[in-house]
């Protein structure tokens, strides 16, 4: 029995392993939506960063040549500042951030991070420098703890708990029977789309990474756990050069800078402030919005879609 033992345990630890590494390429496949189509050139460089300026020189970009999906974008995010894309459904937003995250490659212009053209840099230390918190987090099927310290391995527990109280998402552990070693994901507990993104939000604050990308959620959530959400956002969001795909009014008025995408293109750009003066496409959507969806008594509900 006890020779039987040692490789039973050690199937158990491949098993597990197996299983992990299954669960995050799903995690990451749900995440990106996609399988990954670049490689490290043969003399990529670590990504250096300084301060996480991003810039979009005349991007361009199309999945099939017959169909042009991002046409000239060129926009800069000046280091530790927040933009946020707005724009129709299908006008290019997620796209636009899959090429920050190289999951694709430009087919015209360039992206550059602190300088470096992100084709020159190895994926490893592009990926581990920007943080991503989806609109639907897939969790792994295993404990809360787990869950949130994937941000960062080997992080303990007093820096998974600060984490969780930092995204709002403490109390509700704590009120489980089991606590941070309560059992989610597909074969456990199944958490909201709230609680879901509070634990992505908890492990980002983990991963502490220079730059960010946010996807909001477009379903609408109750008005106390959308303010929790948005709390918990500007948390992580901090010093942090972010680039957010807004679907809240509360997200874009506080942005530095707000890019309208129309059909690939940038339609208009600026502060809310002066997109609204400008009577365009963002203060029509505003205006649609204003009067079509009263659900939220400060206008946080309200999705920001054209
Ligand atoms: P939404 O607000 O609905 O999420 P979006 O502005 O984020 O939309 P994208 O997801 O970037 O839009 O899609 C832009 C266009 O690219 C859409 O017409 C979409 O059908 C197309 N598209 C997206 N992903 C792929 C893909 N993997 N292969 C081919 N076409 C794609």
């Amino acid at each position: 029995l006890i020779q039987l033992a040692a490789p039973l345990g050690f199937l158990g630890v491949v098993y597990r392993e197996i299983k992990q590494a299954v669960t995050d390429m799903q995690a990451m496949f749900a995440l990106l939506d996609q399988v990954p189509e670049v490689a490290d050139r043969g003399d990529a460089l670590p990504l250096a960063v300084s301060g996480g300026a991003v810039r979009f020189e005349g991007v361009g970009f199309h999945y099939a040549p017959e169909r042009p999906i991002l046409t000239d974008i060129s926009f800069e995010i000046p280091a530790g500042t927040r933009t946020a894309i707005v724009g129709a459904s299908g006008a290019g937003k997620s796209t636009l951030t899959r090429l920050l995250f190289r999951f694709y490659d430009v087919t015209a212009g360039r992206i550059l991070i602190d300088g470096q053209d992100i084709r020159g840099v190895t994926q490893d230390s592009l990926r581990a420098a920007i943080g991503v918190v989806p609109q639907d987090t897939v969790l792994f099927n295993d404990t809360i703890a787990y869950n949130i310290a994937y941000g960062r391995p080997g992080s303990s527990r007093d820096d998974v708990e600060q984490a969780a109280r930092l995204a709002a998402l403490h109390d509700f552990v704590m009120a489980l029977p089991q606590g941070y070693d309560t059992v989610v994901g597909e074969r456990g507990l199944k958490l909201s789309g709230g609680e879901k993104q509070r634990v992505a939000i908890a492990r980002t604050l983990l991963k502490a990474p220079p730059l960010l990308i946010l996807d909001e959620a477009t379903s609408a959530l109750d008005t106390r756990t959308e303010q929790g959400i948005q709390g918990a956002l500007a948390q992580v969001a901090r010093n942090r050069t972010t680039l957010v795909i807004a679907h809240r009014l509360s997200t874009v008025v506080d942005a530095d800078s707000i890019l309208v995408l129309d059909q690939g293109r940038i339609a208009e750009r600026g502060t809310h402030t002066d997109l609204l003066a400008a009577g365009g496409l963002y203060a029509a959507m505003w205006q649609r919005q204003h009067t079509d969806t009263p659900d939220g008594e400060d206008g946080s509900q309200h999705s920001l879609v054209a």
